[in-house]
């Protein structure tokens, strides 16, 4: 063989082997041959490099056996990068053709995704329905709870308080006195009862109708209840008679505030039919008295007693007047 000749396949064999590309210089750059080979070498071997570090990008322009496997490996890649790519945004129809035991792999890998992910539909729809049942089950039972409270605050209302004025009742009031005054005569803090009774107030009714004495009724109690400080509070005794207890009220205190209701009653007439009708009512003060001991009904019951002779008087005095009971027992001090 020739030594050029030698040389031309050596200059192959480092083509094809070494890490670096040969160059083609001197008497071999004039061969036409192999400066086609060099040249198709060259570009097959950058193709390769790129491939085999993940890099598919490069365009193929060279012809041949060996290029065009390598493009047409390159096309499945990139194939498969897309199918992947689809499978992840969820299509999970993708299956691979080629690349043998990869593609089997991969088919199945896809099913089984496919399969997982409706089983996993499927009990997250179930669960959205028993969450749904769960909370219809709930709200139910939170409206039935918020329906029997309301309707046991009703009761409870309607249980203590007067259904024509909406005052306490007589039963509610005492039990209320009964504890406000315990606290009060353990402290020695001073209280007084008072009792209220609509002056003529048959004639109303005689007069304007039984009717008219109701809305008088409900008029007298808005009027007494804006008239009252906050620790005092009032019930309907019976009738036309109001109770009160003015707490941490002294003999002067007491009968001021009595004085200040009478005064605003006398002030606003009762509406009746574009009428205006005055009402005034009397009213009898007592004060608790200090009985050394926690007050029990018998207790309430005198300083009640008390008050009503108090009213009594008021009434015997000419009516629409407030009268002090002067207690025989000595008051709180
Ligand atoms: P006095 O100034 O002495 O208190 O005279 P009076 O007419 O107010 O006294 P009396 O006790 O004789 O009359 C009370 C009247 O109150 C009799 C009753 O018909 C009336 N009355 C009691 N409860 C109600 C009620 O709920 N509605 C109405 N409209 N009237 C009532
Ligand atoms: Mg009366
Ligand atoms: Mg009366």
């Amino acid at each position: 063989m020739e030594e050029r000749e030698q040389q031309a396949l050596d200059h192959i064999k480092r083509l094809l082997k070494d890490n670096t590309i040969p160059k083609l210089e001197g008497s071999l750059a004039e061969n036409p041959v192999l400066q086609e080979i060099h040249t198709d070498l060259k570009a097959i071997r950058e193709v390769v490099y790129a491939f085999s570090s993940g890099d598919l990008s490069p365009e193929i322009k060279v012809r041949g056996i060996i290029p065009g496997c390598l493009k047409s490996l390159q096309a499945h890649l990139r194939h498969m990068i897309w199918q992947v790519k689809m499978v992840e945004q969820g299509d999970f129809n993708q299956r691979v053709q080629f690349m043998g035991e990869f593609s089997t792999a991969f088919n199945n890998m896809v099913c089984q995704l496919d399969t997982t992910l409706n089983m996993l539909k499927r009990k997250e729809e179930a669960l959205t329905a028993l969450t749904n049942n769960l909370r219809n089950e709930v709200d139910l039972r939170n409206s039935a709870v918020e329906a029997l409270q309301e309707s046991e605050s009703r009761f409870k209302f309607l249980a203590s308080h007067d259904p024509l004025t909406g005052a306490l009742n007589r039963r509610s009031f005492i039990d209320r006195a009964m504890a406000e005054l315990s606290v009060a005569v353990e402290r020695r803090v001073p209280c007084c009862m008072v009792i209220m009774d609509i002056d003529h107030f048959k004639h109303f009714n005689d007069t304007y109708g039984h009717l008219a004495g109701d809305e008088a009724l409900r008029h007298t109690v808005s009027i007494m209840a804006a008239s009252l400080r906050k620790p005092d509070f009032m019930g309907r005794y019976g009738g036309e008679e109001f109770i009160f207890l003015f707490n941490n009220a002294d003999r002067s205190t007491g009968i001021a505030i009595a004085e200040r209701i009478r005064e605003a009653l006398a002030a606003s007439p009762v509406k009746i039919d574009g009428g205006q009708i005055p009402l005034t009512a009397s009213f009898g003060v007592a004060e608790a008295m200090d009985e050394g001991g926690p007050p029990d009904e018998n207790y309430i019951r005198q300083l009640i007693s008390n008050a009503d002779k108090a009213l009594y008087e008021a009434k015997k005095a000419g009516r629409n007047r407030v009268v002090f009971f002067e207690p025989a027992v000595s008051p709180l001090k």
